[in-house]
């Protein structure tokens, strides 16, 4: 028989990582934090390698327990992924019907329109009013699934927990995603975040290591949900797709609250420089309540080459499905100065 993979999968355009870049200072194109992962993550990962002959905990279960206690939420609803990712892997599996619909916002983050079209659905992106989430307009839409990005990637930008809980109250979805990886670096976190929602509603929350706690190369996330949702997730996942280290590592990461509010703090500090520093340059910024920064520009190549020049790795918006942009994350205190010398702005920052 000939080998032929899925429509939906050769026509899927491949995922453009960030370029590499010489060192942290210089890179400005994942949304990495500079604040590395605390230090007894190190000794919890060596003490976890004398386990490394037997299959992880599938469940993560000390991990769930510390999440629930941590959240104030029941262990049973929260269920750990191999990086949140893994967790939009199952969650199209298991609640996109074939020819289904899903509903993200235009420009979305990537994988929320990736994933779904893998998996043979439709995706109906929804334009963004002032780069922010028409959650009137998605409300309107019939959908298996809506993903909502609060802060949104690549545009940085949020929504109130009162218009989601409106908009939960009113969306034609089957069950609602909100992605929460950037609530940490948001200024009043609080006002966000819609946790409290997936304990009752047809609405999952999902969060990540991988950003504030800086545990992204360790590949670890979750999500809350209602009971049912988790139940069946946990009955399509890989049973060991979260190893052991990772589980160890996110175990100690999230116990170490002093790394938790330096990587906050570094990144409240100086998004306002790292705007000023662009803005000056001559380039218009979406303001941001991530650890990063949209760039609007219609010179997006010579930007990005202009960075590049330096040896400055950030992302041009075409690769995030939003031409005409650039995204820069918030660098080191360094990373910030190589950052203004290398788009020359001379006022004091
Ligand atoms: C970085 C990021 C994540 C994190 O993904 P992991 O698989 O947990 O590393 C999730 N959602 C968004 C929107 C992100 O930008």
């Amino acid at each position: 028989m000939r080998l032929e993979p899925r429509r939906a999968a050769a026509e899927l355009d491949p995922y453009t990582p960030g370029k590499a870049a010489e060192d942290d200072d210089h890179s400005l194109a994942s949304n990495e934090p500079p604040i590395a992962a605390s230090p007894s993550v190190r000794a919890a990962v060596v003490r976890a390698l004398d386990r490394l002959h037997r299959y992880p905990d599938p469940l993560a279960s000390e991990l769930r327990g510390r999440l629930g206690k941590e959240l104030d939420v029941d262990p049973e609803q929260i269920l750990v992924g191999n990086g949140s990712d893994e967790l939009v892997y199952l969650l199209c599996l298991a609640y996109l019907r074939p020819g289904g619909v899903v509903c993200c916002a235009d420009p979305p983050y990537r994988l929320h329109e990736l994933v779904p079209r893998l998996v043979g659905g439709t995706v109906r992106r929804v334009p963004m009013l002032d780069w922010s989430h028409d959650l009137r307009a998605m409300a309107a839409v019939p959908c298996d699934l809506a993903f909502v990005c609060n802060p949104h990637n690549p545009t940085g930008t949020v929504v109130r927990a009162g218009a989601l809980e409106d908009f939960a109250a009113r969306a034609r979805a089957g069950l609602i995603v909100v992605d929460e990886a950037y609530l940490d670096f948001a200024d009043e976190p609080s006002r966000l975040t819609v946790l409290h929602l997936a304990r009752q509603s047809q609405l999952v929350v999902i969060r990540t290591f991988s950003k504030l706690l800086g545990l992204a190369g360790a590949r670890i996330g979750y999500l809350v949900g209602p009971l049912e949702v988790v139940d069946l997730l946990r009955r399509i996942r890989p049973p060991f797709s979260v190893n052991v280290l990772a589980q160890a590592a996110a175990v100690a990461a999230l116990s170490d609250l002093e790394q938790r509010h330096r990587s906050r703090e570094h990144v409240l500090a100086r998004r306002p420089l790292v705007q000023r520093i662009i803005t000056e340059a001559g380039y218009r910024c979406i303001p941001s309540q991530a650890n990063f920064i949209c760039v609007l520009t219609d010179r997006e190549d010579d930007l990005v080459r202009r960075l590049w020049e330096r040896g400055i790795s950030v992302r041009p918006g075409k690769t995030l499905g939003m031409p005409g942009s650039v995204r820069v994350t918030i660098p080191s205190t360094h990373g910030v100065e190589l950052l203004r010398k290398a788009l020359g702005t001379v006022a004091p920052v």
